[in-house]
């Protein structure tokens, strides 16, 4: 009896001749993820399988796989299977192994046979109402329910037989790289992790940008940044940071810049910057956390202000979501705790007390001329420190 992981996948199995492109990339980002770990992966044509071939009771290794498939964009569902020989016996066994291991009582339930192998003898049919009878018997106060069961009991003959029960869900989406690499902006805060993650869930890969005001932003605020790309590394198949040093541009920009346009001009230059960046790295697209109305950047006359900073598309995925739903979203990946630890942010530290919040476009422009920002801008992106946030799980 081994236990195999099965992995089912979802949107990508639809894709017609991108297919083969879309599951070969999804098998080298699971492969990224197992490092050092002596698995096999098979299968194909959107069913693959997970085993180990050395150690293979090691409950780390076994946590190492889950971690991964549950971190995967293009899974829609995995389940640990035990893959056993086709007979009747063999097949009991596995299933009352699973239902056992599974701690739960048994209540309403049903069987799931699948014969791909037709030299079986029974059918489906059969099956099922065998193992019905002898799940029947064996726990007290189940009974069988083909509409809505708790349990379901799955046996799928191929090879051999593979039995498992109610699979667990994965993150869905398309798998990360096949649209390619964008420009994530990265700040310390909860929104711009989410959008990383949303983008990346259709397949976007990320590189990071974050912009650090050394000494106005301390180093906890940089390290807290470098803590969030390190929770967005798995599922964005690991990732550049670029921490960009601000502090010159920043001066530049309350030296000349009227007061009240400090924040919407720095917005401005963190664009510009990103632009660039994007242009070295060969990116594709620009990633932010605005959501509308959120702040007094991120009215629409802003978001065309600082928007008109690229020619990039500019991703923002949280545009029009509330808080509420950010934060739902920042706890299931686990970026929330990080979030809101209180370090502070450069944008806070230089924020004027009466920013303009519907900024006049021609005149933003004459503001942002106004600016000797330029060799600055160039020389912050020649001295960024880029950090390498490993995939592995
Ligand atoms: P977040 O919650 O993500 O920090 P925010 O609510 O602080 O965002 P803004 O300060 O207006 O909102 O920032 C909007 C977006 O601009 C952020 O989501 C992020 O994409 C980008 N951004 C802001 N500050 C920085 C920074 N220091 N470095 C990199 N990107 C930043
Ligand atoms: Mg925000």
């Amino acid at each position: 009896m081994q236990t195999v992981y099965l992995i089912k996948i979802g949107e990508i199995a639809l894709k017609g001749k991108n297919r083969n492109f879309f599951e070969k990339r999804l098998r080298d980002n699971i492969r990224g993820k197992l490092k050092g770990i002596p698995y096999q992966l098979t299968g194909g044509h959107g069913r693959y399988f997970i085993s180990l071939t050395k150690d293979i009771e090691n409950p780390e290794y076994h946590q190492a796989i889950r971690t991964a498939l549950e971190t995967t964009f293009g899974i829609v569902g995995y389940a640990r299977t035990l893959k056993v020989g086709k007979t009747i016996d063999d097949i009991l066994q596995a299933v009352f192994r699973l239902i056992d291991e599974s701690g739960k009582k048994v209540r309403s339930f049903k069987g799931e046979a699948k014969r791909s192998d037709k030299s079986f003898p029974m059918t489906s049919m059969e099956l099922n109402c065998l193992l019905g009878e002898k799940i029947l018997d064996r726990y007290e106060g189940s009974w069988v329910d083909v509409h809505e069961p708790d349990l379901r009991v799955y046996v799928e003959l191929r090879d051999h037989a593979y039995v498992y029960l109610t699979p667990e869900k994965g993150p869905g989406g398309l798998p990360v790289g096949i649209a390619g690499r964008g420009t994530l902006m990265l700040s310390g805060g909860i929104d711009s992790p989410v959008a990383a993650w949303m983008m990346a869930k259709r397949g976007l890969k990320l590189d990071a940008v974050y912009f650090h005001a050394y000494p106005y932003t301390s180093d906890k605020a940089k390290e807290k940044v470098v803590e969030l790309a390190s929770i967005l590394a798995p599922w964005v198949d690991g990732l550049n940071l670029f921490v960009v040093p601000f502090t010159d541009v920043q001066m530049e920009i309350k030296k000349n810049g009227p007061p009240e346009e400090s924040t919407i001009l720095m917005r401005c230059c963190m664009m510009e910057i990103t632009d660039r960046i994007t242009r070295q790295r060969d990116n594709r697209a620009i990633v932010t956390g605005e959501a509308l109305s959120q702040v007094a950047s991120q009215t629409t006359e802003s978001l065309r202000v600082s928007g008109g900073h690229t020619d990039f598309p500019v991703l923002r995925p949280l545009i029009g979501m509330d808080k509420e739903e950010i934060i739902k979203i920042a706890r299931r990946i686990d970026t929330f705790e990080t979030s809101i630890l209180p370090y502070e942010d450069c944008c806070t530290l230089f924020s004027p007390k009466h920013p303009v919040i519907r900024p006049d476009f021609e005149e933003l422009k004459q503001s942002y001329a106004g600016l000797d920002v330029d060799s600055l801008m160039d020389d912050a992106i020649e001295k960024a420190e880029r950090i390498y946030l490993k995939q592995r799980v």
